[in-house]
C-alpha cells in the first residue's frame, strides 16, 4: 500500500481534480484505490458523488475518534475506487485534538491498521499547513504537488517543501516527494510557459513530463458527480490523467 498525499497550501491548483481523476486512472487500470477527503469543504467527496446525507462516518471520526478506515470507507461509481468523505466538522479538528499527543499522527496511525486492502490511497488536502495537512504528510510515503502555471506558483512551493523538510524530522523521515504535476497548464500562454519551463529548470526531475492541460471537461465533471473519465472518458483532461497514473506507476517501478 502506498499513501500518497496531495498538498498545495494554495487554493485552487488542482489538489482536488488531480486526487479524483489520478484516483480514477489508477482504478481503471485494476489498482484498488482509497480517496481520503481531508479538506473540511468535502469537495472529492460531493465531485465523485457522494452526498452530504451519505457522509455518516467521515475523516473527521477516524481522526477524532480513531474510526478504523474500514468502517469509514464508502465505494464510489468507480469500481476499485472507495473514499472516506468529509464533511464541515472537519474543519474544528484542529481544536478538537488540542492539546491531545501523537495529534498529527492520527491519521497515520489508523492507516496503519489497515490490513492490505489498497494499492494506493491518495489523501486530499485542504488549502492550508495546518493540522489537518500535517496528518497528511505524517500518513504519507510521498507527497504530490500540483502546481498551477502561474505567477507566484514556485513561490508557494518553497514554502511548501521547506514544512516537508520540518516533517521529515518531525514526523515522517521517510517521507518522500512523489513529484510536481503542473496543471491547467495552456499553451497558448506565454506566462503559463515560461512558469513550467522555471519549473523544470529548478526542480529537474521532480516535474512530472505529463502536464495537465486546462480542460472544460475537468471542471465540469464534478457538478456531474463523475469523474472526467466517466463523464467524457475521452476528454483531454481525463486522457491526461490517465498518462499521469501510468507515469507515476512507471516511475515507482523504476525507483
Ligand atoms: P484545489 O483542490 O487545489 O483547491 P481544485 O481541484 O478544486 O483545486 O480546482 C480548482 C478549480 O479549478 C475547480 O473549479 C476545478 O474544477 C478547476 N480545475 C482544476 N483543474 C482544472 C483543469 N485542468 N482544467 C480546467 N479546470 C480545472
Ligand atoms: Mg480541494
Amino acid at each position: 500500500m502506498k499513501v500518497i498525499s496531495l498538498a498545495n497550501q494554495k487554493g485552487g491548483v488542482g489538489k482536488t481534480t488531480t486526487a479524483i481523476n489520478l484516483g480514477t486512472a489508477l482504478a481503471a487500470v485494476g489498482q484498488r484505490v482509497l480517496l481520503v477527503d481531508l479538506d473540511p469543504q468535502g469537495n472529492a467527496s460531493t465531485g465523485i458523488g457522494i452526498e452530504n446525507s451519505a457522509r455518516q462516518k467521515s475523516t473527521y471520526d477516524v481522526l477524532v475518534e480513531r474510526l478504523p478506515i474500514s468502517a469509514a470507507a464508502l465505494p464510489t461509481i468507480v469500481p476499485n475506487l472507495s473514499i472516506v468523505p468529509a464533511t464541515s466538522d472537519l474543519s474544528s479538528v484542529d481544536i478538537t485534538l488540542s492539546g491531545e499527543s501523537n495529534r498529527a499522527n492520527r491519521l497515520r496511525d489508523c492507516l496503519r491498521s489497515e490490513s492490505g486492502d489498497y494499492d494506493y490511497v491518495l489523501v486530499d488536502c485542504p488549502p492550508a499547513l495546518n493540522l489537518l495537512t500535517l496528518n497528511a504528510l505524517s500518513a504519507a510515503n510521498s507527497v504530490l504537488v500540483p502546481l498551477q502555471c502561474e505567477f507566484f506558483a514556485l513561490e508557494g512551493l518553497t514554502q511548501l517543501l521547506s514544512t516537508i523538510k520540518e516533517v521529515r524530522s518531525a514526523l515522517n523521515p521517510k517521507l518522500e516527494i512523489e513529484g510536481i504535476v503542473l496543471t491547467m497548464y495552456d499553451r497558448r500562454n506565454n506566462l503559463c510557459h515560461q512558469v513550467a519551463a522555471d519549473a523544470r529548470q529548478t526542480l529537474g526531475e521532480m516535474v512530472f513530463e505529463t502536464v495537465i492541460p486546462r480542460n472544460v471537461r475537468l471542471s465540469e465533471a464534478p457538478s456531474h458527480a463523475m469523474p472526467a473519465l466517466l463523464y467524457d472518458e475521452t476528454s483531454a483532461g481525463s486522457l491526461a490523467y490517465q498518462r499521469l497514473a501510468a507515469e507515476l506507476r512507471s516511475r515507482s517501478a523504476g525507483a
